[in-house]
């Protein structure tokens, strides 16, 4: 029997922000855990502690989810460490804010080779590798419903893996996978803290009916819930985990 206590779940982008908190919460629900980032190694490294201390399993591994053989790489780690892999929880993400017309060429390439190809690149090795009645957790944004000025091509790569986890949700029912997306709305990461200032902050807490930017543990707890032992007859589902914004 598969328990909670037997699976093994790849994490991509938690080094920090929304993926730190979902490592800590599945390895203290008692997942084997693999802790990806592509640059902050100290990070991910004190992570991996801090989980070992509370008594869980995790390992740390570096790869670029847009490199589709580091992506291969990161799986290969996960299966060398733990076996089979259970759980994909593609998490990692850049944004990059501009209107269109002012919209730089290499940031647009960049944030479809991270979001888009690079959940892709996830999906594909997952679609493969996955044991029979996994889970796989997407990111998308609540942005894909707001659609505010200056997101377009950061709401772009998440609608289309939007698009992706529905498809996919059909093509892996038979062998008994889930495939879902979790879209937050304003969580306070750096991803979305950057370049913000308090009047800005202020404004956008103001747009949520419970008055408050989303913590990372808010996102966590779903992602809890798609991949524990309660989440599995949500399926094809896009999560709009947000507080009530949109
Ligand atoms: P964050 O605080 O900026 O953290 C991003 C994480 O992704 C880091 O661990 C980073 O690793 C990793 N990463 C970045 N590029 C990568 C790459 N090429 N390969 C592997 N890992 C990479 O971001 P966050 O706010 O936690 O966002 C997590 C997810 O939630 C993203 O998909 C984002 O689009 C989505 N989201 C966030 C918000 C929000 O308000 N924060 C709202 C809606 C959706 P390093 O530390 O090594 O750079």
């Amino acid at each position: 029997m598969i328990t909670s206590t037997n699976r093994a779940a790849i994490v991509t982008g938690s080094s920090r922000g929304i993926g730190a908190a979902i490592a800590r919460r599945l390895a203290s629900d008692g997942f084997a855990v693999v802790i990806n980032y592509a640059g902050s190694a100290g990070a991910a490294a004190t992570l991996v502690d801090e989980i070992e201390k509370a008594g869980g399993r995790a390992i740390a591994c570096q790869a670029d989810v847009g490199d589709p053989q580091a992506v291969k790489r990161m799986f290969d780690a996960a299966e060398a460490a733990y076996g089979d892999v259970d759980v994909l929880v593609n998490n990692a993400g850049i944004m990059t804010l501009a209107p269109v017309a002012q919209m730089d060429e290499t940031a647009f390439d960049r944030t479809i080779a991270i979001n888009l190809k690079g959940t892709f690149n996830g999906l594909r090795e997952a679609a493969n590798r996955l044991r029979d009645g996994g889970r796989i957790v997407n990111f998308s944004s609540s942005v894909v419903g707001l659609y505010q000025p200056a997101y377009g091509v950061y709401a772009a790569t998440k609608a289309a893996v939007e698009a992706l986890t529905h498809i996919l949700a059909k093509e892996l029912g038979s062998r008994g996978i889930t495939v879902n997306a979790v879209a937050p709305g304003p969580v306070a990461t750096e991803l979305f803290l950057d370049g913000k200032d308090q009047a800005t902050l202020d404004r956008i807490k103001g747009m949520n009916p419970l008055g408050r930017l989303g913590e990372v543990d808010d996102i966590a707890r779903v992602v809890a819930l798609l991949v524990g032992p309660d989440g599995g007859w949500i399926n094809g589902q896009i999560v709009r985990a947000n507080g009530g914004v949109v």
